[in-house]
């Protein structure tokens, strides 16, 4: 059985336990939640979510430097940025019209009654888009590191990178010492990759049985419309683009894209799943890693397709509930600042909304309403981030097709890459 399917199978049975204790009331008792939900269930989870992140940094920077370096010609690298960047713009933006667009057709707001008692949300300060600019160089990189800031961390891997190919034979030990390196990390990805599978049960068990099956249906309109749509993007739009744009096979794409998809699900962060995506486009698809190591923590960070799906359908459902009229004017200010906020925040859990608030504000929408929400956001928190690396990895694929980096070979090889369930270590 490959590791994927194995995966797959504990995620599943994870959501009927989960359900099991929701179902049966079991949360609500105190030593569940002591021992099993919050006990160990949280402790395989968390144990294994911190080992994932623990890798990024090392990862992204390495892995970047290499790539970096391989390209050698600063301008080869502003062309694959260039292009990648348009793309996830591209792409988010489609995303936004797509999902505000369908909310208009269901009207997901129409009628609901707003509970007077939710939750009011408060906003914290998300960063403003020239601070994000400017903070993209770092004037401490160990900071920037120990930070996690991932825009810092690939500017500073591109900078050293490319220096080391410009640096003759110091620069040539110091890239073969990085490449590695990079060996080193990829398999100790690939360890903490075995484990996946309980994790995952973990992850899965806590979400559902926490989760208000009430709180769903009573925002099940919202819920769905999110979900349609998140679907709607991963199945029609994202092959069609790759389709479109790089004559690429969508079906083994999605085929391939599985382990990535389960890992972002099972995670809800972008971020915390760059190891496996990395490892996805570049041992299963066959792109290659000059490429990769920068398209997927860029993506991971700036492309959130998934998310902004979500904030469209929030924003059209917070207008509808309490009776406010879009225009089309508003409705354009949405898909611009539904796009740029995400360039400034991180793929982590939760996120999404913090940049929602700034969209409402933005278009005079109450803030506090997205409490409303807040509740079933995990699920879908889960389910986005599903879509927002299969935007990374869609984007990768197109951009190194057309730059001649993508090994055909591999990426028609059913086996290419797959990891067997029997463990390394
Ligand atoms: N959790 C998402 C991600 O990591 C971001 C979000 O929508 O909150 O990509």
């Amino acid at each position: 059985m490959t590791l994927t399917k194995k995966i797959i199978i504990y995620m599943i049975i994870g959501a009927i336990v989960g359900i099991g204790i929701n179902y049966f009331g079991f949360n609500e008792n105190a030593n569940v939640e002591k021992y099993l939900t919050g006990g160990l269930f949280k402790v395989v989870g968390g144990l294994f979510l911190n080992a994932l992140r623990m890798m990024v940094v090392p990862l992204v920077f390495v892995s970047l430097f290499c790539g970096a370096a391989a390209l050698r010609d600063p301008s080869n690298l502003g062309k694959i940025g260039g292009k990648t960047l348009l793309f996830y713009l591209f792409t988010t933006a489609i995303a936004l019209t797509i999902a505000i667009s369908i909310s208009y057709l269901i009207n997901p707001g129409l009628g609901f009654d707003i509970p007077n008692d939710y939750p009011k949300y408060v906003a914290k300060e998300a960063p403003s888009f020239v601070n994000v600019l400017i903070n993209m160089i770092p004037t401490n990189p160990i900071k920037a590191f120990a930070e996690g800031n991932m825009l810092q961390i690939i500017v500073f891997a591109i900078l050293f990178g490319l220096s080391a190919t410009m640096a003759g034979k110091s620069g040539e030990k110091l890239i073969s010492f990085m490449q590695n390196v990079n060996e080193v990390i990829m398999k100790l990805v690939h360890i903490i990759m075995e484990f996946a599978p309980y994790a995952v049960f973990a992850l899965i068990a806590i979400v559902f049985a926490n989760l208000g099956a009430s709180a769903i249906s009573d925002l099940a309109k919202y819920f769905f419309t999110v979900l349609f749509v998140l679907f709607l993007h991963a199945f029609i739009v994202y092959p069609s683009i790759l389709f479109i744009f790089g004559k690429i096979n969508p079906l083994v794409f999605l085929k391939k894209i599985q382990t990535a998809v389960v890992f972002a699900f099972g995670s809800a962060s972008s971020n915390a799943t760059i190891p496996v995506t990395l490892r996805t486009v570049t041992q299963r698809m066959g792109v290659d890693k000059s490429v990769a190591s920068f398209t997927i923590p860029f993506g991971a960070t700036i492309n959130m397709d998934g998310t902004a799906i979500m904030q469209g359908v929030a924003t059209v459902f917070i207008a509808q509930a309490f009776g406010f009229d879009l225009t089309m004017a508003q409705l354009g200010t949405v898909v611009i600042m539904a796009t740029l906020a995400s360039i400034g925040t991180a793929g982590v859990p939760g996120v999404g909304l913090l940049m929602l608030a700034g969209v409402l504000a933005q278009v005079g929408l109450p803030v506090e309403a997205i409490g409303i929400i807040l509740g079933i956001d995990r699920l879908l928190d889960m389910t986005r981030t599903a879509v927002n690396i299969t935007g990374d990895c869609a984007v990768t694929c197109i951009v190194a097709k057309s730059e001649g980096k993508l090994n055909e070979d591999i990426f028609n090889n059913p086996d290419a890459g797959v990891i067997e369930e029997k463990h390394t270590y």
